[in-house]
């Protein structure tokens, strides 16, 4: 079975649009997202009308959490997102448009599952809030180990951190930069593989994250997309504060 999982798209219909165009180029049909559709940039609409129309199954994260309930522990920037984002849904003209919308974010999945793979937006055991950063793996391995323990499944997707690569319950973690072409084997040891994020990375390279999976071999892929064009509706935005562009190209 060969299928991509995308996460963390944060409203941003340039970085989707890209990553769906490559997807279908490969010619996959099955699409797994690990949630986070809104949050951040200009395009909340879009970007929840693709992932409805093409995505198996979209995981409840954090912001999309937010949207429908409300903010916690957001920093000022995010909050004043999710408000913005909030009503931006609220306003739309066409009344199925947007129940259908706030339905889709009203009924979102916590956690899926196929065969022996678990797919979560953080981490097995918080599967909504929990961050899992590579650094982790110094400053605190006793919650990846607590997340290894309590994984029933050999291996877990998940996004959130908006950083790609693999951790292993050594515990180790693995960018993908430092694998062959990107490719990441799985091997009988427990992994969590955090995808990356479509529409905000953070690890320094700018460029949309995904990744494509076949049977046990996952690859890793970035792709270039019009950022110039996402930052500026985020910087024509009053509410969406400037930074929220900007980051874009530095991919933090
Ligand atoms: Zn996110």
């Amino acid at each position: 079975m060969k299928f991509a999982i995308i996460s963390d798209i944060h409203s941003n219909a340039e970085a989707l649009t890209a990553v769906l165009a490559d997807i279908d180029r490969r010619g996959l049909e099955r699409i797994v997202c690990l949630g986070d559709v809104v949050g951040y940039g200009a395009s909340p609409r879009e970007c929840l009308d693709l992932v409805m129309q093409r995505t198996v199954v979209s995981l409840c994260g954090n912001h999309d959490h937010a949207v429908f309930y409300e903010p916690a522990n957001f920093n000022a920037a995010a909050e004043k997102a999710c408000y913005w984002t909030r009503q931006v849904l609220e306003e739309e003209p066409d009344v199925s448009a947007r129940n259908r919308r706030w339905r889709f974010l009203g009924q979102l999945p916590v956690r899926y599952e196929i065969e022996d793979m678990l797919f979560v937006h953080g981490s097995p055991r918080k599967p909504i809030n929990e961050y899992l950063f590579p650094d982790d793996v110094y400053t605190n391995p006793h919650k990846l180990l607590a997340n290894f323990e309590r994984m029933d499944k050999m291996t877990c997707f998940v996004g959130h951190t908006h950083v790609p690569g693999v951790f292993v319950d050594d515990p180790y973690f693995e960018p993908p930069y430092e694998m062959d072409h990107g490719v990441y084997t799985i091997g009988e040891e427990k992994t969590i593989i955090n995808v990356g994020s479509v529409g905000q990375p953070r690890d320094r390279d700018p460029r949309a994250a995904y990744v494509v999976v076949d049977d046990d071999r996952v690859e890793f892929i970035r792709l270039e997309y019009d950022i110039e064009a996402a930052a500026n509706k985020i910087r024509s935005s009053e509410c969406l504060d400037d930074f929220l562009g900007a980051r874009l190209f530095e991919g933090k």
